[in-house]
C-alpha cells in the first residue's frame, strides 16, 4: 500500500500512524511487521517503511530507504462545475487518476452541487494519489465563478472546453489543430455542470483566445464521464 504522510521522510524516522491509518493497514489490509509500506509526502519522493505494530489498533512506521525520486505535480489544470457529493467524490478521484495536477471548482449558473466541501475534495484527491502512484498531491484552487476562473488562466494555456453542442468534428484533429503535439502548450480542461452551461457562459468561454470547444460524441455524457473521456483524449494527443 502507499500512504501520504505530512512528516519529512528520512531514514530511521518513526512515524506514529493515526488510528484510521493503523486500522486500515493492520485490520483491513492485514499487513504485518514484515510487509513494506510505501510513503510519500509530496516533497521527498517515495520511501519504503516497515510497519511496527504496537497494539491491535496502534502502529507506527519506520522509514527505511528511498524507492523513487520526487516528481513534480502534473501541469494539467482541470476546471469543473461542482456536482452532488457522491458524483463529486468520483469526479475528484478520476481527475487525479487521469493526470490533473491542479483542480479548480468553478461555479456556473446551473451548478447544482450544494455547498462545496473542500476538505472532502482534498481527502478524495489524497486517496486517488495514494492509489494511482503519483508523488505530488494535486493543488485544489479556490472555488470561483466562471469569469474569474477564465481570467486566472495564463493566456498561453490552451483551454479545452467540453461542449456537447460543438460540431461533431474529429476531436483529435481539433486538438491537433489547436496545438502542436510536438511541443504541447500548458493545458486546461473545462467541464460543465449536470445542467450544462448557459448561453452567456458559452459565449464567454468561446470568446477566450486559445480555447477549443470539443465534442465528445453525439451522446450527452454525465459530467464525470466527460471528465474521464476528455482527460484521456487530451493527454493521448497533447500529453507531454
Ligand atoms: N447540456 C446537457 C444536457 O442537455 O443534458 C447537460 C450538460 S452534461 C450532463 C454535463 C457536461 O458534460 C457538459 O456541460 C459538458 O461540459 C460535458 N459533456 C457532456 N456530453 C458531452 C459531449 N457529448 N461532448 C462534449 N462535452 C460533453
Amino acid at each position: 500500500p502507499r500512504l501520504h504522510v505530512e512528516q519529512d521522510l528520512v531514514p530511521g524516522a518513526v512515524l506514529p500512524l493515526e488510528r484510521a491509518q493503523a486500522n486500515y493497514l493492520l485490520n483491513v489490509l492485514r499487513r504485518g511487521p514484515d510487509d513494506p509500506v510505501l510513503l510519500f509526502n509530496g516533497r521527498d519522493g517515495e520511501w519504503r517503511a516497515a510497519l511496527a505494530q504496537s497494539g491491535r489498533k496502534s502502529a507506527s512506521l519506520v522509514v527505511q530507504e528511498a524507492t523513487r525520486p520526487q516528481t513534480p505535480r502534473a501541469d494539467l489544470h482541470y476546471l469543473f462545475a461542482p456536482l452532488k457529493s457522491a458524483r463529486l467524490d468520483y469526479l475528484a478521484q478520476k481527475a487525479v487518476e487521469m493526470g490533473a495536477g491542479t483542480i479548480r471548482p468553478v461555479f456556473t449558473r446551473f451548478t447544482q452541487g450544494e455547498r462545496l466541501n473542500v476538505e472532502r475534495l482534498r481527502a478524495n484527491t489524497v486517496e486517488a494519489a495514494e492509489q494511482c502512484g503519483i508523488l505530488s498531491l494535486p493543488e485544489i484552487q479556490e472555488a470561483v465563478r466562471l469569469p474569474v476562473a477564465l481570467a486566472d488562466l495564463a493566456p498561453e494555456r490552451l483551454l479545452v472546453f467540453c461542449d456537447e453542442d460543438a460540431a461533431l468534428s474529429d476531436p483529435i484533429a481539433a486538438l491537433r489543430g489547436a496545438a502542436d503535439p510536438a511541443s504541447p502548450p500548458p493545458l486546461a480542461v473545462l467541464v460543465g455542470p449536470e445542467g450544462g452551461f448557459s448561453a452567456e457562459e458559452r459565449a464567454l468561454i468561446s470568446a477566450r483566445p486559445n480555447t477549443v470547444a470539443l465534442s465528445l460524441g453525439p451522446r450527452i455524457l454525465r459530467a464525470d464521464t466527460a471528465a474521464v473521456a476528455v482527460l484521456a483524449l487530451v493527454q493521448s494527443v497533447l500529453g507531454d
